[in-house]
């Protein structure tokens, strides 16, 4: 079932079209009044999104508040504060050949723009896009994930009532819905979610040359080597990894690590759990859910010929999965083959630093890749000799909390990005502007016949050469 929210006739796009084609979208007073709303919606309806995430996956409320309600008002509060200059054009150079010239680079809107989203962040990874649209004066379509149902629900009945309802939209629905969306003319289309459907979105995109930026996923390795601290270590690991019950994009998706420091690793690791949890985290309300019972199976599915380390405990019924720790990972094991989503994180052996590296390399480029380690070198050599979205040095998925940072993935973990002035920028159509007085006609210096002294020079500046023979 499809349910559209928002007023107006015909399709959401051709709507949203005859809104933005008044001009109205483009005024900074336009824009800062939907940046104001969106952040009155997340501020009056705080308990209604704190229900909805729980509902959706169980999330704590200061999870939510952190992660999700709390990032999108940073990004808000970001924009807002810098939003007269982000729109102002900005004036470049002009090489001497061209004067007397002025050249601007103007941002302008993109138009209509399509933003999907997945489920496990259902609040912010549509918000905070939105941010960067609605920045940008663009109008905007949104299509939240079924399957945080109650969150897209939330988003449909709230958002009309604080944007302006004739530039945003709420489609909500399954992968039908967003087929039908895909068929309609977009600017831009924004998708976060898995790769596979990252594929089917560029296809379809590309019958209509619209231009996409893809917020992929992918195994984000960490390197732990025997420098560090391992009980601060295991802590921020096991806090990125089970926040959100380990369906978090950036979490980490598995260790890289010498046996023997793996060895003195997991004791911390299976405190650091009871610190935060408990001794039965199926009893913390700290503790997150798996989306689906279907979800939860799968996890159960790449536990298979594995002996966790502690945890192991899958009850699809409950959508519950426990920390687990699977050491000695095989890197051939369905494990270590497709991304975990979920709160198991395996070891893999390595027997050095370079071997992580080696190991890295020979995979698909991960969002995120995180080093703990005192060695300056070794840290160098990670950033020189790896690639992936982000590179965090001693904590995972700080990054993406430092706005003026790029938010985004490289080769199979996506491509384009946001966040802060990226979002503006990647919402924006850089618009070359030149401006050049008709007299003096210096441009007759370029124009036929080629022949004589000037041309000679013109030549010269233009190339650094001599003339080419006739
Ligand atoms: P998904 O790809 O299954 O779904 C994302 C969106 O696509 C949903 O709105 C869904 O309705 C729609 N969709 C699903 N099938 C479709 C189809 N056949 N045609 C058109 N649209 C379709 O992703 P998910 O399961 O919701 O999210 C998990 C994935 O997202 C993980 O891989 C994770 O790493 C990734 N992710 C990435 C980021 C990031 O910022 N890079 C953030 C969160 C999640």
């Amino acid at each position: 079932m499809t349910v559209v929210a928002g007023s107006g006739t015909g399709t959401a796009p051709d709507a949203l079209r005859a809104r933005f084609d008044t001009g109205v979208t483009r005024s900074y007073r336009w824009r800062r009044a939907q940046l104001r709303g969106l952040r009155r919606m997340l501020r009056e309806h705080r308990d209604q999104w704190h229900a909805a995430l729980r509902t959706d996956l169980g999330k704590h409320p200061v999870e939510s508040d952190v992660a999700e309600i709390g990032i999108v008002l940073r990004e808000i509060d970001h924009a807002l504060r810098r939003l007269r200059r982000w729109m102002r054009p900005r004036r470049v150079g002009v090489p001497l050949v061209l004067a007397p010239a002025t050249a601007r680079i103007v941002p302008e809107p993109l138009g209509v723009v399509l933003v999907i989203g997945p489920w496990n962040y259902p609040l912010q990874l549509v918000l905070n896009p939105l941010v960067g649209a609605l920045a940008a004066g663009n109008a905007a379509v949104l299509k939240p994930s079924e399957l945080a149902g109650a969150t897209s629900a939330a988003l449909a009945a709230l958002l009309p009532r604080y944007v302006d309802p004739r530039a945003v939209r709420v489609v909500e629905g399954g992968a039908e819905a967003t087929q039908r969306l895909l068929h309609e003319r977009f600017d831009h289309v924004f998708f976060t979610g898995s790769e596979t459907v990252g594929r089917i979105i560029a296809q379809e995109a590309a019958r209509t040359l619209t231009p996409v930026t893809l917020e992929l996923g992918g195994k984000s390795p960490v390197f732990i080597d025997d420098t560090v601290d391992l009980a601060v270590t295991a802590r921020r690991l096991m806090w990125g990894k089970l926040l959100n019950a380990g369906q978090t994009c950036v979490a980490p998706d598995y260790v890289l690590a010498t046996p023997s420091t793996a060895q003195a690793l997991i004791p911390h690791l299976e405190r650091a759990v009871r610190e935060m949890y408990g001794d039965d985290p199926a009893r913390s309300p700290d503790y997150g859910r798996i989306v689906t019972p279907r979800h939860a199976e799968r996890l159960a599915e790449l536990l298979d010929g594995h002996r966790p380390s502690f945890g192991g405990t899958v009850s699809p019924a409950d959508r519950y999965v426990a920390p687990t720790v699977v050491d000695a990972a095989e890197p051939h094991s369905r494990l270590m083959q497709e991304e975990i989503f979920g709160p198991i994180l395996p070891i893999v052996h390595v027997a050095s630093a370079g071997e992580a590296r080696a190991f890295i390399r020979a995979r698909p480029a991960p969002l995120a890749a995180y080093v703990f380690t005192r060695r300056r070198a070794v840290r160098r050599a990670f950033l020189r000799e790896t690639t992936s979205g982000a590179l965090g040095f001693g904590a995972p998925a700080a990054h993406l909390g430092a706005p003026e940072l790029p938010f985004g993935g490289v080769g199979a973990s996506g491509h384009g990005r946001y966040h802060g002035r990226h979002s503006f920028d990647t919402f924006s159509h850089a618009r070359a502007v030149l401006r050049k007085p008709l007299h003096p006609d210096t441009m007759a210096l370029a124009y036929p016949p080629y022949r004589g002294w000037a041309k000679a020079l013109l030549v010269r500046v233009m190339t650094g050469m001599g003339r080419s023979a006739p």
